[in-house]
C-alpha cells in the first residue's frame, strides 16, 4: 500500500465538508441519535410501542411524542460521561479516520485545542470503537496468510538492532490476512504455540480456508483444528525461500511494515499494554483502505453498534 497516494475525489472527505456536516454539538447529537434511533423512532418504555421522539431543548434527550418519556442517545456510548464537547470528539474521530499512516495524541491536541491528557484519553476511547471481531477467509476464497511479528523490547543505547535470536523481551503479534486485498486481524499473543495458533484460527478464520504460513512449528497442527477443515500451505523461510508459486506471506508482511513505520514514526514507542489498541486502529483503517478517508463514517457507525450491545441505561 502506497501511503502517499492521493485519494480520488469521490473518496475524499475534506475538513470543509466535515465542518459543514457537523457544525455544532447539536448536529453531532442528531447524528448519534440517527445511528441509534433512525428517524427518532424507538420503542417507548412507557407506551410499550414504537414512537417518534423529539429533541428536548437544552438536554441530550429526546421525548416520546405521546407520553413524553425521555430516551438518551449518548447512554452507553464513549461520550456518555465526558465533559468534552461532542463536536471536539467528532473532530478527533475525523482526524483519526482521515490519516493514512497514523496520528499522535499531540496532533489531536493541536488541532482540537484540548489538553494533551484529554486528547490522549479521547484517542484511547476512539480506538475502542475501532476494535472489531471479524471472520476471514472461507471456502472458495483466495486463502489467508498467517504470520507473527515481534514488537519492542529494545535495549537502551542500542541503535535498534536485536541480538540474533533474542526474542525474550519482545511482544508477539500474530496476524491473519485475506489474500487479494482482503481484511486483517492482528492480535497480541502471550506466546506462540500450537495451541495458541489453533485457538486463534478457530476464532477468526472460517471453515475450509486455505492458510499460508512459514515453517514455524506453532503452525504444525492447523489442518487438525477440529471441525474446521483447514488446508495448510507453508513456505520455508528459514531456508531463505520466500516465494514459491502462490505459497508466500507477502501480504501480511506489507501490513507489518505499515504498523512498524507507524509506531516508529508517529508514536515512537508503544508499550505492550497499549499495543493491541494500536493494532486495532491500524487494522480498522487497513480494512477500509479502499474507502479513501471516509473511515470517519465507519467510526461513527461503531458508536451505535457498540452502545447497542450494552443494556439501554437511562442517563
Ligand atoms: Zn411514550
Amino acid at each position: 500500500m502506497n501511503l502517499r497516494q492521493t485519494i480520488p475525489a469521490e473518496l475524499r472527505y475534506t475538513f470543509k465538508q466535515f465542518d459543514r456536516d457537523f457544525p455544532t454539538d447539536d448536529a453531532c447529537l442528531e447524528a448519534i441519535k440517527e445511528q441509534r434511533f433512525p428517524g427518532g423512532e424507538s420503542e417507548c418504555r412507557k407506551c410499550l410501542k414504537s414512537r417518534k421522539h423529539y429533541r428536548v431543548h437544552g438536554r441530550t434527550a429526546y421525548a416520546c411524542e405521546t407520553c413524553g418519556n425521555h430516551i438518551y442517545p449518548l447512554a452507553g456510548t464513549i461520550f456518555e460521561k465526558s465533559s468534552t464537547s461532542l463536536r471536539i470528539w467528532f473532530h478527533a474521530m475525523y482526524l483519526i479516520g482521515s490519516t493514512r499512516c497514523g496520528i499522535s495524541a499531540k496532533q489531536i491536541q493541536r488541532e482540537t485545542g484540548v489538553t494533551y491528557k484529554t486528547a490522549w484519553r479521547m484517542f484511547n476511547q476512539i480506538r475502542k470503537l475501532m476494535a472489531e471481531e471479524i471472520q476471514l477467509g472461507g471456502a472458495g476464497g483466495a486463502g489467508v496468510e498467517m504470520d507473527e511479528m515481534y514488537h519492542g523490547g529494545r535495549r537502551k543505547n542500542e541503535s535498534g538492532r536485536m541480538l540474533g535470536g533474542d526474542k525474550t523481551n519482545k511482544t508477539i503479534v500474530t496476524g491473519i490476512v485475506e489474500r487479494k486485498g482482503g481484511r486483517i486481524v492482528a492480535r497480541v499473543s502471550p506466546r506462540i504455540t500450537i495451541a495458541a495458533s489453533n485457538a486463534l484460527v478457530k476464532e477468526y478464520v472460517l471453515p475450509e480456508t486455505v492458510i499460508f504460513t512459514d515453517d514455524a512449528t506453532a503452525y504444525n497442527a492447523l489442518p487438525k483444528v477440529e471441525g474446521m477443515g483447514y488446508q495448510h500451505r507453508r513456505i520455508n523461510h528459514s531456508q531463505k525461500v520466500y516465494v514459491s508459486g502462490d505459497v508466500h506471506t507477502n501480504t501480511i508482511e506489507g501490513f507489518w511494515s505499515l504498523v512498524k513505520r507507524g509506531i516508529g514514526g508517529v508514536y515512537h514507542s508503544v508499550s505492550a499494554k497499549y499495543l493491541q489498541s494500536y493494532l486495532d486502529e491500524y487494522s480498522f483503517r487497513y480494512n477500509r483502505r479502499d474507502s479513501g478517508n471516509l473511515v470517519f463514517s465507519s467510526i461513527l457507525e461503531r458508536v451505535g453498534e457498540m452502545a447497542s450491545r450494552k443494556p439501554a441505561l437511562e442517563a
